[in-house]
């Protein structure tokens, strides 16, 4: 690909090793490239953005505005307009790079966008820097058009970098029509470890997330890791959004060896808010297997406070009547799992704001193995519980409460299998895939399907609240404004 070719503007900029450490620091961004840098060849080149090597100058010259009827000023406009976004990108990949780099954004006739990037600025008077390895990444603006959900009404949106936007952009790639959700959710999903207590290994992780996305996940919570996650998690192109909680928090004596922090009781409170401060949620494991102690609701109580105190939010872990009493009693914000739960709880869950994750494709799987063996069926305490589940999901939604759709079992990408457990249960279709996109979605600080709204979506041929079966056979899954096309982004 030439970027010569039909070029209208460009923008020009180089990083060096000093913006590699600018991680919370000085952020490079639309807002900075100057107007009178970035537009080329006229305009009078600074210190930021160094003057073009002359063979693209005159490139870019012979070419400008030769196809296009608009004034530069409103093409440059529209570009620094839409693709602020892809420039944040695009630095923040050099910034990634070990070599100092160079960037140039080069728009066609037709309305692409390409970034051009390299090993550093050309010198003055460099003929052609596509000559000197430098490469053209093609930065198209996704467009997809159907009927959104939940309200089915018609949309036509296009990815403005990582935000949607119903303005039209001219060339963009209409890659799928359909019916869209904005992205699928897997609110609880421990990616990254074999099995339960094995450290985190950043192997299986990629595989787990690229599973996800694979799926049409695009936003996970993880209420609980094996270890603290790397940089690239929810960020990196084969990753959905991520949200975690860290390591879990348990009390001592419980939960499965290896995994998580047991503090004395006295300090589990500070630990849930230090982690909470640090990514927005704490996990915390409150009962465990049938003769252990549930944490006591003073504890618990304390633990919500701290975490609130410093913006967070706290999930509970509980699979026993009195686990999902305390929980409700001490105001968490999501309880897991939630096995064993006094449907007349429900009411008070719903009016406090305290979303269930009943996981119920894992526990009725967990049931069934159990249910295989006679003599184990008749004395497990997990049978009760589990048995109730689906009502108690049921009702659940019945009754108000936000029903968050999770899976907390491997193998991973298997959001579909819990949306399936849920209609099962007797939730409708509608609810249930709510649970796995845009309640989930909302009730974890994302919008949906609207203007500004980050550029996720996963788009079917036909409806899924009618075809179920359409959830297994996504014809687009998109996250950040790009398309996935289960091994890299297109
Ligand atoms: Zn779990």
């Amino acid at each position: 690909m030439r970027y010569e070719n039909g070029v209208l503007g460009l923008a020009h900029g180089s990083v060096d090793r000093r913006d590699e450490r600018l991680g919370g620091g000085r952020r490079i961004g639309a807002g900075q490239i100057d107007r009178s840098h970035a537009m080329a060849p006229a305009l009078q080149l600074g210190n930021q953005f160094p003057p073009m090597p002359g063979g693209m100058k005159s490139a870019v010259q012979q070419h400008e505005f030769g196809h296009s009827t608009a004034s530069p000023e409103s093409v440059y406009e529209a570009f620094i307009r839409r693709r602020g976004e892809y420039i944040r990108t695009i630095f923040g990949r050099c910034r990634a790079n070990i070599r100092a780099c160079a960037i140039r954004i080069v728009i066609t006739a037709s309305g692409k966008a390409f970034a051009v990037t390299g090993p550093g600025p050309a010198p003055p008077g460099e003929r052609d820097p596509v000559d000197r390895g430098w490469h053209a990444e093609p930065m198209a603006v996704l467009r997809v058009r159907g009927f959104a959900l939940p309200s089915g009404e018609p949309v036509d949106l296009y990815a403005d970098g990582d935000r949607w936007t119903s303005d039209p952009v001219a060339g963009a790639d209409l890659v799928a029509e359909g019916w869209i959700v904005p992205g699928l959710v897997d609110a609880h999903t421990h990616p990254g470890a074999s099995d339960p207590g094995r450290p985190l290994d950043a192997g299986i992780l990629r595989e787990d997330l690229r599973a996800h996305l694979a799926s049409g996940v695009t936003l996970i919570r993880a209420p609980g890791l094996a270890g603290d996650p790397p940089d690239w998690f929810g960020r990196s192109d084969d990753s959905p959004r991520a949200l975690h909680a860290g390591p879990w928090i348990a009390q001592q004596g419980q939960f499965f060896d290896g995994w998580g922090r047991r503090p004395a009781t006295a300090d589990l409170p500070a630990v849930a808010a230090e982690q909470a401060a640090r990514t927005g949620w704490a996990k915390v494991v409150i009962d465990w297997l049938a003769d252990d102690d549930v944490m006591p609701v003073a504890v618990l109580r304390a633990a919500v406070a701290r975490v609130h105190a410093v913006g967070g939010r706290l999930a509970v872990h509980s699979q026993h009547a009195a686990g999902g009493r305390v929980a409700v009693e001490a105001g968490v914000d999501s309880l897991e799992h939630g096995m064993g739960l006094d449907p007349e709880l429900l009411p008070r869950m719903a009016a406090r704001g305290i979303a269930l994750t009943p996981t119920l494709s894992g526990i009725t799987e967990s049931l069934r193995r159990i249910n295989a063996d006679p003599e184990r069926a008749r004395t497990s305490w997990y049978v009760p519980g589990a048995s109730a589940h689906g009502r108690l999901t049921a009702a659940a939604v019945e009754a108000g409460v936000t029903v968050l759709a999770g899976t907390d079992s491997r193998p991973h990408g298997q959001i579909t299998r819990e949306v399936r457990a849920l209609v099962a249960a007797g939730v409708s279709p509608h609810e249930a895939i709510a649970a796995a996109s845009w309640t989930a979605r909302s009730y974890l600080g994302l919008p949906g399907l609207q203007e500004g709204a980050p550029a996720d979506a996963v788009v079917f041929d036909a409806d899924p609240r009618t075809d179920l079966g359409q959830l297994d056979k996504p014809r687009a899954v998109i996250v950040r404004g790009k398309l996935f096309t289960g091994g890299r982004p297109a």
